[in-house]
């Protein structure tokens, strides 16, 4: 009985050194780019509500299966496999498209991005969105999964660095 091993350290001595540093890099690399996400708005509530309108037949399988070619494209090239199973077909598990917008992006705004560049981005610009997708390569089925704003942050007004009033202050100026 254990709990998920919680942290990197290989809870059997005997287990593969060289697995388990792969698998800490991922998960480590999982861990950044979570804790970058800011302002991160789930949409979970939505698909919920509209699968159930899909499922009592209020609503019709071609208007919510309507991935765009474009999006398709995006979905095989850029795209990430999830392990999420798709509501609609169930014969394929949905692919995650990352989209990125922002005005310093540039060019770039509104385009597919992998969590590689994603990560080189959050770091070269300051603030930009990205709305991630789930798409079903099969049927088309296509739905925002969540959104989050990315980047390094504006940098402070000044360089005033903020003086707290105590016994550290005093050994600066000593
Ligand atoms: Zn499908």
């Amino acid at each position: 009985m254990r709990p998920r091993e919680p942290a990197c350290a290989p809870a059997d001595p005997a287990t593969d050194a060289v697995s388990v540093t792969a698998r800490c890099r991922d998960r480590r690399r999982t861990l950044v780019s979570v804790r970058l996400q800011r302002q991160v708005v789930d949409y979970a509530l939505r698909r919920r509500s509209l699968l159930a309108e899909v499922y009592s037949g209020r609503t019709g399988v071609s208007e919510v299966c309507d991935a765009n070619p474009y999006l398709l494209r995006a979905a095989k090239f850029h795209g990430k496999p999830s392990q999420v199973m798709c509501p609609i077909c169930r014969k394929e598990q949905l692919t995650l498209v990352s989209w990125v917008f922002g005005d310093q992006l540039g060019a770039v705004s509104g385009s597919a991005r992998t969590t590689e560049e994603l990560l080189a981005m959050a770091s070269r610009y300051e603030e930009f969105s990205v709305h991630v997708v789930e798409v079903c390569r099969t049927c088309s089925w296509n739905h925002l999964v969540k959104s989050y704003v990315l980047g390094a942050g504006r940098p402070p007004k000044g360089s005033r660095t903020t003086q707290t009033a105590g016994n550290g202050a005093r050994t600066v100026s000593e």
